[in-house]
């Protein structure tokens, strides 16, 4: 399915796209916003990513910046979450970075 995504197959819920990353609305939202931020290129996960991805996972967090202004929540606050593996809660073997926000988030995480 997240590969399908960045292939740009499935457009819907897109709110930000580029020739790098698609951001997509969840579709089981933990808060009032959560979008997902994935790049085009099939990367499994975190641990995957390499010194040659570095440019790449950078832009990925400019990308997340943006779209927070965009969706309204970058003055009240927001976080950005990346899942790895089993304990870590990844549930999709693409990479992505949750963006949530809306709310005020609990801390620590569960
Ligand atoms: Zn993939």
């Amino acid at each position: 399915m997240f590969c399908k995504l960045a292939s740009g197959e499935i457009a819907a819920g897109t709110v930000y796209s580029d020739d790098r990353v698609v951001a997509f609305r969840d579709v089981a939202p933990a808060a009032p916003i959560h979008v997902l931020i994935i790049p085009r290129r099939h990367i499994e996960n975190i641990l995957a990513a390499n010194k040659a991805d570095e440019a790449l996972l950078g832009h990925m967090l400019t990308a997340a910046s943006r779209i927070a202004r965009q969706e309204g929540i970058a003055e009240s606050g927001f976080r950005l979450v990346i899942n790895c593996n089993e304990d870590g809660g990844q549930s999709i073997d693409h990479l992505h970075i949750h963006l949530l926000g809306g709310r005020k988030l609990g801390w620590p995480p569960g």
